[in-house]
């Protein structure tokens, strides 16, 4: 056998060689689909909360983008679009956009840790 990436621990309940994140020891059947913590399983690179939250702040959805949103980062520059063009005269609106960005970013920041 050529060497594995997967880890490996012993089943707390029989001492047998069981892949981590196994549902199920394979020699003493029992469930074990509760032992592994949730955030075992790679979601890929983690964002930065506070970086997200100033790109949004800075341009509305570019946060959201950053996290891999694009969905959300569309509806954001969309937002963003509408409000300046309807309200350009007032900088309240355009605040509130980019700090509605900015709490979703970081929101999403930390979903994607
Ligand atoms: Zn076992």
């Amino acid at each position: 056998m050529s060497e594995e990436r997967l880890e490996t621990v012993p089943c707390p309940y029989c001492r047998g060689i069981i892949l981590v994140g196994a549902k199920r020891c394979k020699y003493c059947q029992v469930d074990l689909a509760g032992l592994w913590p949730q955030e075992s399983a790679d979601r890929g690179p983690t964002k930065n909360p506070l970086l997200a939250t100033i790109l949004s702040i800075v341009f509305p959805g570019l946060g959201q983008y950053y996290c891999g949103r694009r969905d959300k980062a569309t509806m954001f520059v969309f937002a963003f679009v509408v409000f300046v063009g309807l309200f350009y005269w007032l900088t309240f609106p355009w605040l509130l956009v980019a700090a509605w960005a900015g709490v979703d970013a970081f929101q999403e920041a930390r979903r994607t840790r």
